[in-house]
């Protein structure tokens, strides 16, 4: 079994739920006491959010660069950057290291073509939700990617960073995301990309009527699928 390296911090509520599905699915997948083996490497959360407010991504990608330097000379055989927006930087992650990483965007991709879809909604932060890093990697493969509309997206994100990753879990938000999932399956989606690592914390299979596709499971399974070869 390879040793995974989990960038976390971002946030470390999510960060959480990372740590319990790869030892959740190692044991899953070896049976008996068998766990993973992963060296977590958690920022301060802060820094980064204003980083991202200032969209100052090259500082940024400094600072996860060196996270992932630091959990390489720590053993780590494979790096799994445990968010969306911050993919942002994943070229810089990609150069700064010789071990592979593993792309939310792809792993999440090549699910979604498992399941045959073709259109499918997108919810993150307003970074991934406007900004081409991911949506280009999922057009790339031919799907077709909805968005919520300005004043929905700045809502998901309102929520995402004063609730989720607060570990805030409010009925109402819960709603408010129903309400642009159903918004989205009319305009012709045919799943829900969760392209946020919390909104998982929120939104569960049994909330949409079409497939979920929650990027904090599918990447941290597929973490699992590589370490285990
Ligand atoms: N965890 C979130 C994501 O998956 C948002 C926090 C961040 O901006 O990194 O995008």
């Amino acid at each position: 079994m390879k040793t995974i390296g989990l960038i976390g911090g971002m946030s470390w509520e999510s960060s959480a739920e990372y740590y319990r599905i790869v030892n959740e699915e190692v044991q899953r997948r070896l049976g008996g006491l068998h766990s993973a083996k992963c060296i977590l490497f958690s920022v301060d959360f802060e820094e980064i959010e204003q980083l991202q407010r200032r969209g100052d991504w090259a500082e940024a990608g400094r600072l996860l660069v060196e996270a992932a330097k630091a959990l390489e000379k720590s053993g780590a055989e494979l790096i799994v950057l445990c968010t969306n927006t911050m993919h942002i930087v994943f070229e810089a992650l990609e150069k700064g290291v010789e071990v592979p990483l593993v792309h939310i965007a792809d792993a999440t991709t090549r699910e979604i073509r498992k399941a045959s879809l073709a259109a499918i909604g997108l919810l993150g932060t307003k970074y991934t939700m406007e900004m081409d890093f991911y949506k280009s990697r999922l057009t790339n493969k031919g799907l077709n990617v909805l968005i919520p509309d300005e004043t929905e997206r700045n809502q998901l994100n309102r929520i995402i960073f004063e609730e989720l990753c607060l570990g805030e879990i409010r009925k109402p938000s819960k709603e408010y995301y129903q309400m642009v999932i159903d918004k989205l399956i009319k305009q012709g989606a045919e799943g829900i990309i969760l392209g946020c690592t919390e909104i998982g914390l929120l939104i569960r299979q049994e909330d949409s009527p079409v497939p979920i596709f929650d990027t904090t499971e599918i990447h941290a399974k597929t973490a699992v699928r590589m370490a285990l070869g």
